[in-house]
């Protein structure tokens, strides 16, 4: 995929600097969204401001959003403080009506991408625009329903995209309202590097007391930025309301947030990780050394198995090595679980080894 990165589209945004899109769960009146406008512009770092007009409720009768009519609200914030804001499309009214009014910014949420039909009719309405869209992982932690989500945005035209890891739904009750399930968005980091991440801590969280260590460890593990709900009165919120923070609080909650370099930047610190590394490098070689000699003894007991007609896999055997690598690893204060799977590989492949000696002697 071709993707145009988000500091050549979105000017305030620096290149190598996380991004920050934020703003209220929904847009509930002109006078709030003026608000937060007027505070976030001020504030340090915010790229994008968001409201949700159409709001995806799991139950019906609850706050479904202010719909179109917020629409005129939002676009003039966007001319009197000069930040623009992204809205969550649903389908292709959603888009056509957005674009009409002079949202230019646009995200699909996460009960969107999970329907590849939605997800088409929004790339349908999206044909020939060159605007930048936001797509939010999948309820269900499927990487290949978000991929193909973001590949039909993509084949509509759309450049400027970015993915959105908001957390996946489960059934058990845990801590967060979504569970975070880091590796996904770290294997689609992986399946498309030039693709920006961002991490929305709020509905990963679903607890405002939670939301700072979810944001630090998106920072953490290299994401490139965040998206979060904060309201001028978060408990009044029409939607989402324990897991928005108060727009007061919302400079010294970035503030509080550590940035990491994917590099170092000073020498001296450069120099120790360089040291380090070294000394990585040669225990590695040690360990495929030893590795390779044991091997070559394993060859020989399979020889000497072969001509003496004895099996080649014998448990009392297996259960002693596994025993006495256990109990030394406890005594070293070593993870049990790392030392089982990498005596049971080691295992496998000397029997396979073996196996291959005896049927190799049986055949000459
Ligand atoms: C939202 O951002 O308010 C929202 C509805 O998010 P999600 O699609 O991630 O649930
Ligand atoms: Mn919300």
């Amino acid at each position: 995929m071709d993707i145009i990165p988000i500091s050549e589209w979105l000017p305030s945004k620096q290149q190598g600097k996380p991004m920050i899109v934020a703003g209220p769960c929904s847009a509930e009146s002109e006078t709030q969204i003026l608000s937060v406008a007027q505070t976030l512009a001020e504030s340090r770092g915010v790229h994008l401001l968001r409201a949700g007009v159409w709001k995806p409720r799991t139950r019906p009768n609850s706050f479904e959003g202010m719909g179109e009519k917020a629409l005129p609200w939002l676009v003039k914030a966007q001319q009197e403080f000069g930040i623009p804001f992204i809205i969550e499309v649903a389908n292709g009214t959603h888009v056509k009506k957005a674009l009409d009014a002079g949202i230019r910014h646009l995200w699909v949420g996460a009960r969107t991408s999970v329907n590849p039909f939605s997800v088409q009719e929004i790339a349908d309405a999206l044909e020939g625009e060159d605007i930048p869209v936001l797509v939010k992982n999948p309820l269900n932690p499927d990487l290949q329903l978000w991929i193909g989500a973001l590949e039909r945005i993509h084949a509509a035209g759309i450049k400027k995209l970015v993915a959105v890891h908001r957390g996946f739904s489960t059934y058990q009750k845990q801590l967060y309202r979504n569970a975070p399930n880091w590796e996904i968005p770290i294997e689609l980091k992986t399946t498309y590097p030039q693709l920006e991440i961002l991490v929305d801590p709020s509905h990963i969280a679903g607890r405002r007391d939670l939301l700072h260590e979810v944001a630090q460890k998106g920072f953490d593990l290299g994401f490139d930025g965040l998206m979060v709900e904060t309201h001028p009165n978060p408990d009044q919120a029409l939607s989402d309301p324990k897991q928005q923070i108060a727009l007061e609080q919302f400079d010294d909650f970035i503030a509080a947030l550590e940035t990491k370099q994917p590099h170092f930047n000073d020498q001296i610190t450069q120099d120790k990780l360089v040291h380090l590394r070294r000394l990585i490098d040669e225990l590695d070689r040690g360990l495929l050394e030893n590795l390779k000699h044991r091997l070559e003894i394993v060859e020989q007991i399979g020889d000497y198995k072969a001509e003496h007609g004895v099996t080649v896999f014998q448990l009392e055997r297996w259960r002693t090595i596994i025993q006495d690598r256990l109990e030394y690893a406890r005594k070293a204060g070593m993870d049990d679980e790392l030392i089982r799977s990498v005596w049971n590989e080691i295992h496998k492949a000397s029997i396979r080894l073996q196996t291959d000696v005896v049927n190799r002697k049986l055949e000459s």
